[in-house]
């Protein structure tokens, strides 16, 4: 072999590649910090450009956060890196719901609220939730009374005639929902959550879960602001039928309301003009400023006054009734 072959051959080989062109050339790319890397991504947290030699899960080198780069060239944001309730180790999990770690297998829970939980079953249960929702329900106006416990327990054996262990298990689940840090409109969230609209049964328990609420707000004193807000918030995150509440409705708030429109002397289907020239007419004879005047017996100036308190009620219940 000549001395001219020889050359020519190594620098050919340095020039189209090969085992020692591929090489030298890595090194030379490296030393001069360039970008040898296979395949420049940017980072879906921070957006920052990054270098990668093949798929697989990253933490990108600019802002910390994970991502996946998957074999279809799809790069997946995995948004929560959270810490495991049982064990402590870093979990990355991409959606709210139940988890399990992968580190010490036990499940929990990741809220919208970003909250952390040790999956309770229990919690999961649909007796769970409703009781909870009941519980927190009966607190909506301060605390829980005598009057709250009786129509709870003729719910439970009335209403969903429980057996003796459910009967138990449904206390338990009030008690626990009483005290739970969840307001009663997770639990109605939780409830539609974990319904399927599709299946009968699951419509049906909404619509008898709400039929329980009005029984409870009803039962226990006059239905309160607070109480129809909520009344109307479960029926709206729930998606219960317009019709399934006004027959709900007329089951347990009629009684009240017909009793309003004997106050007012009106009738039901009387237009509101109707009602309000009434209801003006009788707060002129009762207004405690006529009264006032009048040198009247003290008994005569009370009854005025609670009629007068009467009138006011039944007008203004009325005319909410009639979304005016
Ligand atoms: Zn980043
Ligand atoms: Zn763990």
């Amino acid at each position: 072999m000549s001395f001219f072959k020889t050359v020519v051959g190594g620098a050919l080989g340095f020039m189209v590649g090969g085992p020692l062109g591929a090489a030298g050339g890595a090194v030379l790319a490296n030393s001069f910090g360039g970008d040898n890397y296979k395949y420049n991504i940017n980072c879906p947290h921070c957006h920052k450009s990054l270098g990668v030699n093949e798929y697989g899960n990253y933490n990108c080198s600019h802002c910390g956060g994970n991502f996946d780069f998957s074999t279809d060239g799809v790069i997946k944001n995995n948004n929560f890196n959270v810490i495991c309730p049982y064990c402590n180790g870093n979990v990355l999990i991409d959606s709210t719901g139940v988890w399990n770690c992968c580190h010490c297998k036990n499940s929990f829970e990741y809220g919208e609220d970003n909250s952390i939980r040790k999956y309770d079953e229990e919690e999961n249960t649909y007796i769970f939730i409703i009781f909870a929702a009941y519980a927190k329900f009966c607190k909506i106006n301060g605390p829980i009374k005598n009057n709250h416990i009786e129509v709870i327990s003729d719910i439970i054996n009335n209403y969903y005639g429980f057996d003796e262990e459910n009967r138990k298990k449904a206390i338990e689940c009030f008690r626990k929902g009483r005290d739970s840090d969840k307001t009663f409109e997770d639990y109605c969230v939780k409830l539609n959550n974990s319904c399927d609209d599709n299946l009968e049964d699951d419509r049906n328990l909404k619509n008898g879960f709400l039929d329980c609420l009005y029984n409870i707000a009803t039962s226990v004193g006059k239905v309160t602001y607070q109480d129809e807000k909520m009344l109307n918030y479960a029926a709206g995150v729930l998606k219960i039928e317009p019709y399934i509440i006004n027959s709900i409705k007329a089951d347990y708030m009629d009684n009240t309301l017909d009793k309003y429109y004997e106050i007012l002397g009106c009738k039901k289907g009387d237009d509101l003009p109707t009602i309000k020239s009434k209801y003006r007419k009788l707060v002129g004879e009762c207004h405690p400023d006529k009264i006032s005047n009048k040198d009247l017996p003290d008994y005569l100036v009370e009854y005025s006054t609670q009629r007068f308190r009467e009138v006011q009620e039944a007008y203004e219940k009325i005319r909410v009734t009639l979304g005016a």
